[in-house]
Order: structure tokens, then sequence, then C-alpha cells
């Protein structure tokens, strides 16, 4: 949820919280088209004023939610609930949803003000009305001084911020957002990325947000909604997502993972490298394959002979901040380890041993 310090006092004094409320429901929503699925049947609710990011790899189903949600197209089945209200059938334009995609053109024969001023002719507001508004919008995307320029006199990144102003002019109540920053380079993309947040706070809007950056996903999302072939993987927050991963696809996904394959025998995890502990509650059964999950900086590293595994130092690597250490196991494994840089560079070839707590390591099947 958006962070709200005037009402944090308020909400502490009430006798308990209201229930969230839901902004939009995909009830069994799905989309084939011929015999291929785009979308299997989904259950999601999307809070009011949440930005819930829909995260996965290229042809999970993402843009084609997004297009369901706003109308672009009709689902094969299910509905889809807007405000309570059955909007399953509503037309697009009658659905107050705003949608910015990342090729999403300005009118180029239209200046700045004009194109974001354009939506608001639409609905037929009065002039001082629309004059204010789009100053509005503009100031809020740091555009003020740009309204009487083409696109054409703009970079990429401006002409983006036109588009989410020509959005946000009209204050639609969720706002769609597909790939928007993408295309933009790195420092342009976290700017940007620092924007939406900011404008998200300041109006209260529900955004869905699409991306394949999971870095991305991460920073900017209240919740995570992690797709994978058309279905839903996870769904949590970036904390749940990046240190509670529900399955092998959602470890690998997010973050560096180190994995390593085995099979349940008796009280121990067997890989080809060793027999390791199993926690006390594990939810591969005797004799089922699976793996266990466990992030780099769990992991640390020690003297020859001690901890879980052994295994030899192939690669030292300098981050900044950092250092990571690739190990590779006598099977051949690679392991990642980070730690901090002040703990110095360990020597190539190495003969170290790994260990972590029990708590640090997850086991998921296959
Ligand atoms: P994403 O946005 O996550 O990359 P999409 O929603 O665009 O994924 O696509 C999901 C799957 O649906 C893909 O396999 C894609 O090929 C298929 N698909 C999407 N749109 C169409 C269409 N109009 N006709 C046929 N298949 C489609
Ligand atoms: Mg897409």
């Amino acid at each position: 949820m958006t962070y709200m310090p005037g009402k944090l006092a308020v909400a502490s004094i009430l006798p308990e919280a209201r229930p969230e409320e839901i902004k939009l429901h995909a009830q069994g929503l799905c989309k084939t088209y011929g015999s291929a699925v785009a979308l299997h049947p989904i259950e999601l609710k999307i809070r009011s004023g949440e930005l819930l990011t829909l995260l996965g790899p290229s042809g999970s189903g993402k843009t084609t939610l997004l297009q369901l949600i706003c109308g672009l197209v009709l689902p094969t089945n299910g509905r889809l609930i807007i405000d309570g209200k059955d909007h399953t059938d509503t037309a697009a334009n009658h659905r107050d949803i705003g949608v910015v995609f990342q090729n999403y053109a300005l009118f180029p024969h239209l200046t700045v003000r004009e194109n974001v001023a354009f939506p608001l002719e639409m609905r037929r507001l009065g002039k001082a009305e629309i004059q204010a508004k789009v100053a509005d919008a503009l100031a809020m995307v740091g555009l003020s001084t740009f309204e009487k320029r083409f696109p054409i006199e703009l970079s990429g990144g401006q002409q983006q911020r036109v588009a989410l102003a020509r959005c946000l002019v009209y204050a639609p109540s969720i706002i769609l957002m597909d790939e928007l920053l993408s295309a933009l380079d790195r420092q342009l993309r976290e700017s940007m990325q620092i924007e939406i947040k900011r404008i998200h706070r300041k109006t209260g809007t529900t955004i869905v947000f699409v991306t394949h950056d999971q870095d991305e996903a991460l920073a900017m999302s209240d919740r995570i909604c992690l797709m994978n072939g058309g279905r839903i993987e996870q769904i949590g927050t970036p904390e749940d997502l990046y240190e509670r991963p529900a399955s092998i696809f959602a470890a690998e996904f997010i973050g560096i993972s180190n994995l390593l394959r085995g099979k349940v025998e008796g009280a121990a995890f067997v890989t080809p490298d060793a027999a390791l502990p199993l926690p006390p509650t594990c939810p591969l059964a005797n004799g089922e394959a699976g793996a266990l999950v466990i992030r780099p900086e769990k992991l640390t590293i020690a003297n020859a002979g001690g901890g879980l595994l052994a295994g030899r130092v192939t690669e030292s690597i300098y981050a900044g901040s950092e250092t990571r250490v690739l190990i590779t196991l006598a099977s051949g494994t690679t392991v990642c380890v980070r730690r901090p840089a002040g703990l110095g560079l360990l020597p190539l070839g190495s003969e170290v041993g790994l260990a972590w707590a029990p708590e640090a390591a997850q086991f998921h099947k296959n």
C-alpha cells in the first residue's frame, strides 16, 4: 500500500483495519487464439491504489492480460470486475482506464500542450479547465517549459513523459503501462522509475506496470505478479518473491539463485556433491527429486574441510561494494557467493568450504 503519513495515526486507533478495497478482479479470465493459449484462466485481485507489476519472460501473457483489462481484446472466458461491477462487456473507451505503451505514438503535428490537451478536448471540457489540467499534468512529469515544442523536438524519454502526461491529465482510476521503460538506457530508466513511483504516490492511482526486468519489478512494485507460460506463478511483495520464491522458476527468475539438484534420501538431501541436512519441514517426500535453492548473499565461505560443501575458487570478481566469488564443486556445478568487499579477494584455485544457516536454504520440487 502507498505510505500515507497523515493517515497512520488514525489507522492505528481504529479497532480493526478495513479490508483492502479491490479495484479490479480478473475472475477466471482467459484468452485463446485458435488452439494457442495466450492466457490460462487466472484469478487476480488488484487492490485500489497499488502499483502491481506483471513480471515474466517474453510470451508469458503479460500484454494479453493488459489488453483484456483495457478492453482492446475480449476474453475467451471469465469476467472482469472493476469497482465491484462487471465490466467484461464494457467498451474500451468507457472503462476509465489509461494506457501508456512503450511506443505510444504522440500526434506529430500537435505540440506537447496540444497532445496532452487532446483527451480533454475529446471529453469537451471548458477551455480554462483544460488549460489548468494540462499545466498540472506537464508539471507532474517535469515538462512545464516544453509546452510549445513538437514531439520531434524531444528526446525519447521526454516523449514518453508527454505520453504519460496525456494519460494522467484525465485522471483515469487505473493506468496500465506496458514495457514503458524497456527501450530507455539504464540511467534514464532509473530516473523514470523514481518519477513513476512519485506520481503514483501523489495521485493514488492504481497502476498495473508490465516489465520483463526483475530489478525494475523489485524496485517499483507494491506487489509483483510473476507470470510464466500464460499462468500466474506467484504473487506477493517484492520481498516475498525474493525471500520466499514459491518455485524453482520464481527463484531463478528473480535475483541470482544457486540451485543444487538432488533427491531426498531419508534425513538427507543427496546431491552429486554431498549429503546435505534437511530442514524439519520440507516440501519434498522421501525419494522425491528437487532442488535446494540458496541466494549468494546467504552463503559463507569456510576454510577447506569446513562447511557443508567443498569446492575450489574459480573466479573472484570485484564489484565495488561487494565481491562475487564463483566456487566450482567436484561435480562441476558452480555456485556464486556474494561477500562484502572488505573481506578481500580469494586466490583463484584455493580450496574452500561452503556454509549456510539451515533456514537460508529452500527446497522445491522439480
Ligand atoms: P508477453 O506480453 O508476456 O510477452 P503476450 O501476452 O504478448 O506475452 O503473448 C502471450 C502468448 O500469446 C504468446 O505465446 C503469443 O504468441 C500469443 N499471442 C498473443 N497475441 C496473439 C494473437 N493476436 N494471435 C495469436 N497468438 C497470440
Ligand atoms: Mg508484451
